[in-house]
């Protein structure tokens, strides 16, 4: 089950933030149906590895908002395992919901 927590700050902390294999699947279709044949733009290398945490951005401006409203951004990083280059996808704009219900 996924707990959220709201820390001192009032930022959401998602507790645990790693993926399950059903989950990583998930992202990975949604991934293959909205970006398909991925490729990377730096080196032109085919594997593009998923890691298996969801992350989000720090957000310094005390008036930004994600689209849901909170101070959070769900994202999924994929990350070229040649070079090393790394890309950020929205969950919310991926159409994964997270943190998923119980
Ligand atoms: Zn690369």
């Amino acid at each position: 089950m996924t707990e959220i927590v709201v820390g001192a700050s009032g930022f959401y902390h998602f507790q645990p933030s790693l993926l399950s294999t059903d989950q990583q699947a998930e992202i990975l279709a949604l991934l293959e149906k909205k970006v398909p044949n991925q490729r990377c733009e730096r080196c032109g290398h085919e594997e593009i590895g998923l890691n298996p945490n969801v992350v989000s951005p720090q957000f310094l401006g005390i008036d930004t908002r994600a689209p849901d409203g909170t101070l959070v951004h769900p994202m999924v990083m994929t990350i070229c395992r040649h070079c090393g280059n790394t890309h950020f996808f929205s969950l919310h704009y991926l159409g994964f919901s997270w943190p998923k219900a119980a």
